[in-house]
């Protein structure tokens, strides 16, 4: 049975990608050494560092007056380590567009001289949209305004990055990380968990302005941002595995033919699951279509009994993962850039079977 996996992360790789770290696995170019198994101040592991950085660089559009972190502590670390570096003794502002919005949000109320604002939400709505934000709703003293470009849960996404002024935009960009259109330059500050759409977990990538880098040092170095920046993310051991599945995963992008092929291509997919969601009578999708997620597509068919049936059927047919989140209930899928076409084509027809016999 052909096994597609919808998880929301830790997510599908390209197989491609599995297949070359498996070649490479025990004998990494000839070293008799596992890429595991390496100094991370090795010349080995500093050409597979560097490549990483340069490709990510290249397939995002980097401009050179940003720096490349790769960190650990996840998506999660940032939502504290952003204010402790960026905002002491300043507002903070966010948008409440969600589930990691709401938790970004509470981090920062926990550090101490940070005045942490939210200046939009859709919870009006239970989160089922982006709240529109202008210039004028934007203090411009703010240290920096702070969105969830993508809710991994609630399944919407910015289709366009506010106008904040001068104020520079800090993005959770976790779940649709190269999945989007936009310009690295609109951002102050980017961060993003791998384990969607860049590789294992363990590694977390930050792309931070540099005029954003904090001049006075704070009480830890690891917390760093400066520290981190000044030492090319070798401060300390860095996630070495991570980090090469993710230079392996960015190789497999631009084979590809880069971010705008691998974004047409979520289109397409994305496509084919609302088109057959919004032809259906019985599924139902529960985001305004104005801010639908290309990564994660959460849907319900209205009665719990009925979405239970749907997943217990669905896993036995090979859909892994598709149980939507335990806040929300219903169906999810998440379609990040290794997951094939050929899986939600499978899936809409499994869904229009299940609506004939149970519609
Ligand atoms: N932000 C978003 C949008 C996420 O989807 C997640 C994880 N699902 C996180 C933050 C937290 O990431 P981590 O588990 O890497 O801390």
């Amino acid at each position: 049975m052909t096994v597609y996996n919808f998880s929301a992360g830790p997510a599908v790789l390209p197989k491609p990608v599995l297949e070359k770290a498996q070649a490479e696995l025990v004998n990494y170019q000839g070293s008799e050494m596992s890429v595991m198994e390496m100094s991370h101040r090795s010349s080995l592991f500093d050409n597979i560092i560097k490549e990483a950085e340069k490709l990510l660089r290249e397939i995002m559009g980097i401009p050179d007056n940003y720096k490349v972190l790769f960190l650990q502590g996840g998506a999660s670390l940032q939502f504290s380590m952003i204010p402790l570096n960026l905002a002491v003794g300043k507002k903070a502002l966010y948008v409440n567009t969600g589930a990691w919005a709401k938790k970004a949000i509470s981090a920062a109320k926990a550090i101490d001289g940070v005045e942490v604002e939210v200046i939009a939400s859709s919870e009006d709505k239970n989160f089922t949209y982006v709240p529109e934000i202008t210039k004028d709703m934007v203090d411009q003293e703010a240290a920096y305004v702070h969105i969830t470009t993508n809710e991994t849960i609630g399944g919407i996404s910015y289709q366009t990055i506010p106008d904040v002024g001068d104020v520079p935009i800090v993005a959770d960009m976790s779940s649709n990380i190269l999945a989007n259109n936009y310009k690295v330059e609109d951002f102050g500050l980017i961060y993003a968990g791998a384990q969607k759409n860049i590789g294992p977990s363990g590694l977390t990538v930050v792309i931070i302005r540099e005029d954003l880098l904090n001049k006075e040092p704070i009480f830890s170095p690891m917390l760093d941002f400066a520290v981190q920046a000044a030492n090319d993310s070798l401060y300390n051991t860095p996630p070495t595995y991570a980090i090469y599945i993710a230079k392996l995963v960015f190789e497999w992008i631009q084979e590809l033919g880069g971010l705008q092929e691998i974004v047409k291509r979520d289109q397409e997919k994305a496509a084919l699951l609302y088109d057959a969601i919004d032809a259906s009578n019985l599924f139902i999708s529960p985001v305004d279509k104005n801010y639908r997620s290309l990564t994660n597509i959460p849907f319900v068919t209205g009665d719990e009994e009925l979405d239970k049936k749907f997943n217990q059927e669905a896993l036995a047919q090979g859909f892994q993962n598709l149980k939507g989140h335990r806040s929300v209930g219903g169906m999810r899928a998440s379609l990040y850039n290794a997951f094939p076409k050929e899986g939600v084509e499978e899936l809409v027809a499994f869904m229009k079977k299940f609506e004939d016999e149970n519609g």
